[in-house]
């Protein structure tokens, strides 16, 4: 049998592990064997990236949901959230703030609300683009039929967030009610590609039903769908879902993942996640410093912030946007990383621009 030593280095080399392989090395691995893979992603990130993080504007524009995700604060059976939703003016004020900040990235993220109708997101969507033509937005607006998903990308949208959450069919329904499905879930993410975005997938590490072969699947699924992005952080639980009482995911293992995915993917944009930095207090840093390069800072307005609760302790809830990046600043330099003034398009997407 292959030692774990030659896993890492046999993903190291070709990127590739195949099923039974990536089940040996979650099993198996030993602190020692952490410290070469740690080793070898931050150094592939680093020849990739320089020390140079991407930042984007998180907008949390809704917390409205239709779906009843079992794991998520703002799923549509919890009666205590209290629900919001911004404005056009309102969220062209948090990009005018985040311009001023060197954001040069918008995220629009929010549950799926079907207050907001398709056409009013696309309008949005092209407001921010006239206003800031030098910035990427990026959607985290859950799954939508092709043809909206084409009007969004028409309208001037770069890049699209779907987090596939797990590839085994029967762990997806242990974490969804029907009717979502895996099946679906994946369809959208082949629509988004196919459209053109720049596409997120990912999942949550220690979620309810989770095991190595599952994570093995994700692996799998990540490598077949070869995103430009890939969002993982730990399920932390929120105390109003089904899912309250089930323990977080592990930091350890999740930083262990981020790793192994950015020496399968080496070009991949690579979050280190609010749930990161939620579980521990210096999980963002451990998060680049094992292979990310990307930090996703909050820029909704501090009146909502609180609302936008997917689980418990939820990091920079109080935190001025002007606050939270000059200390990010100061916790980047501390670990001899700086922020990127780039907005930082998925280097595969460059790339196939060059060509075309
Ligand atoms: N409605 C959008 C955005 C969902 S929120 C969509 O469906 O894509 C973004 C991500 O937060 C989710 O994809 C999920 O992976 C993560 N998330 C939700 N609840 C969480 C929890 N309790 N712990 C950790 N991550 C969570």
């Amino acid at each position: 049998m292959t030692g774990t030593k030659e896993l890492i280095e046999q993903l190291h080399i070709s990127h590739h592990l195949s099923h039974a392989q990536w089940c040996t090395l979650l099993e198996t691995h030993a602190p020692n064997d952490d410290r070469l893979l740690t080793d070898l992603a931050r150094e592939t990130a680093q020849a990739q990236f320089g020390k140079k993080i991407y930042i984007r504007g998180l907008i949390e524009f809704t917390n409205y949901c239709k779906n009843d995700c079992y794991y998520c604060g703002i799923r549509r059976s919890n009666r205590h959230a209290q629900r919001y939703r911004l404005s056009q003016e309102d969220i062209l004020a948090c990009c005018k703030e985040g311009y001023t900040l060197g954001f040069r990235t918008f995220v629009l993220q929010g549950g799926e609300d079907v207050g907001i109708p398709d056409a009013m997101l696309c309008r949005m969507i092209a407001a921010i683009k006239q206003l800031y033509p030098d910035c990427a937005v990026t959607l985290s607006v859950g799954e939508r039929e092709h043809a909206v998903y084409q009007s969004f990308f028409d309208a001037g949208a770069d890049r699209f967030l779907l987090r596939h959450e797990t590839a085994n069919d029967v762990h997806y329904r242990t974490l969804h009610p029907a009717p979502l499905s895996l099946e679906h879930r994946k369809a959208c993410l082949w629509d988004l590609k196919s459209i053109g975005f720049q596409v997120g997938a990912g999942f949550m590490v220690g979620s309810p039903g989770q095991t190595y072969e599952t994570i093995a699947e994700d692996l799998l699924f990540l490598q077949e769908l070869q995103p430009h992005m890939v969002g993982i952080g730990p399920f932390l639980p929120h105390c109003e879902t089904p899912f309250r009482d089930y323990p977080a995911g592990s930091v350890e293992t999740t930083l262990f993942l981020l790793s192994c995915v950015r020496l399968m993917l080496p070009h991949v944009l690579l979050p280190a996640t609010t749930a990161l930095g939620s579980a521990s207090a210096n999980g963002r840093e451990q998060g680049i410093l094992a292979g990310a390069n990307v930090v996703m800072p909050n820029l909704s307005p501090l009146s909502v912030r609180k609302k936008y609760m997917l689980y418990d302790n939820k990091i920079c809830t109080g935190d001025e946007s002007a606050q939270a990046v000059a200390h990010l600043k100061q916790s980047l330099a501390a670990i001899g990383y700086e922020l990127s003034a780039d907005r930082g398009d998925s280097p595969l997407m460059q790339a196939q621009k060059k060509e075309s």
